[in-house]
């Protein structure tokens, strides 16, 4: 699944000795396998490929220019959900007919963006967005691609922040909107509304909540074509869960074995927008134990990574292992049990809480283990504090991605007006 291992009881990424990263780069550190990552995309790839979709990679998983520039090399598509993502999909050299554009709140800027580069579509959330995109398609004079996005109104047993497909979230239409739209298709004369998309949630870990789901867009699918309305795409959206501690979910075949029917029956191209399948146990975030403190009630471990680095914990409450760098001797009476916890002055700052796990102590080294996806690219500055560095590993060699923050990063854009100086 994924090729951190511990060789001589250190913690390896592929060929690789983290602690030597450590020595090189210090920590904070996020650390990914290049070989995880792509065995991910493959694996994919592989079990769908009776379908033959176009695998657009999540961006907001992990939005790293080398890692993007990884999948895009092997033939993956991008899926975007703002400008930047689109300056980045086209820095890494994305083909503009392979990314697909999501989200909410698509301001006229970007949609004009977007429309010039000519990317494959945009997944519409709204009529109101629809007829923005209409507008702004007439004024450049060009015919748009869109697909509607659906909200099939499915329980897709996840946490209730990264459910999406619930008709009391803000995403998609429903079918009822999404029939409206389609009858009055003509209307949009800069539109080509060629596809249907849904993205029902986020770490769905059974192929089921997209079994209930794609068998209602292939009803709606089924009414659409009796009355002459025919599409060319099926986006099924992203979502596949992970293991980040004793979830079973399911693997790429089981998943391809209960939905590649439904999607021959839809008789439509398939787009799939994996985020956290692919990166998710592709990194880690390494951190040095800085403190040990003990309150009555409680023993602390305070690592030197915070909130800011890794928030999934603080937001979602999420689970991560997380493994000493340098094995520690299992003996009888040497577990603890511990919060691990970061400097910043939020009580949300915490990795694991309660967490059973050898003796530890000051300076030693530690892995959050599955920190690849919503990782660096939810972190932020938070405490001003420097965002870490990230390094891809390769087999034996490893490659500097992205340089640690330095102070000056911090305040680059900002300004003290004249009368205050
Ligand atoms: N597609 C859309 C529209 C999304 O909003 C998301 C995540 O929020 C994804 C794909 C990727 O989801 P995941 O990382 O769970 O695969």
């Amino acid at each position: 699944m994924h090729e951190f291992k511990y060789r001589n009881k250190q913690l390896y990424c592929e060929g690789v000795k983290i602690q030597d990263l450590v020595k090189r780069f210090s920590t904070p550190l996020y650390v990914y396998s290049y070989h995880t990552i792509l065995g991910h995309f493959i694996k994919l790839k592989i079990a769908f490929k009776k379908s033959k979709p176009l695998i657009c990679y999540s961006v907001k998983a992990n939005s790293n220019l080398a890692i993007l520039r990884a999948l895009v090399k092997e033939g993956a598509g991008l899926d975007i959900v703002s400008g930047g993502e689109l300056f980045r999909a086209i820095k890494v050299g994305c083909p503009p007919e392979r990314i697909v554009y999501a989200g909410v709140g698509k301001t006229e800027k970007e949609i004009k963006e977007a429309i010039k580069i000519g990317i494959l579509f945009f997944n519409v959330e709204s009529i109101s967005e629809l007829e923005n995109i209409n507008g702004i398609s007439k004024r450049l004079n060009k015919i748009t691609n869109v697909a509607i996005r659906i909200n099939p109104d499915v329980e897709p047993k996840t946490h209730r922040f990264i459910t999406t497909g619930r008709l009391t979230n803000k995403f998609g239409v429903d079918f009822k909107t999404a029939y409206k739209i389609l009858k009055m298709r003509k209307d949009f004369k800069f539109l080509n509304i060629s596809g249907l998309h849904i993205h029902i949630g986020s770490q769905i870990t059974s192929p089921l909540p997209y079994v209930s789901a794609i068998g209602k867009l292939l009803n709606f699918i089924r009414k659409l074509r009796k009355e002459g309305i025919e599409l060319e795409y099926l986006n099924i959206g992203g979502g596949l869960g992970i293991i980040y501690n004793k979830e079973t979910p399911q693997t790429a075949e089981e998943f391809a074995k209960r939905l590649l029917p439904l999607l021959k029956k839809s008789n439509l191209k398939i787009i799939m927008e994996p985020g956290r399948f692919i990166v998710g146990n592709a990194g880690v975030l390494v951190t040095k134990v800085l403190y040990i403190k003990s309150t009555s009630k409680k023993k602390f471990v305070i690592v030197d990574a915070g909130m800011n680095d890794l928030i999934r914990p603080a937001l979602y409450d999420a689970y991560h292992n997380i493994l000493p760098l340098k094995m520690i001797p299992q003996r009888k009476g040497n577990a603890q049990k511990v919060d691990i916890v970061g400097p910043i002055c939020e009580s949300a700052d915490f990795f694991a809480k309660n967490r059973t796990i050898p003796k530890l102590k000051e300076n030693h080294y530690l892995a959050i283990m599955g920190a690849g996806a919503y990782g660096f690219s939810m972190s932020s500055n938070y405490n001003s504090r420097c965002r870490p560095a990230e390094v891809l590993v390769k087999e034996d060699k490893f490659y500097l991605i992205r340089e640690r923050e330095a102070y000056n990063d911090l305040i680059d854009n900002e300004v003290i007006p004249e009368f205050l100086r």
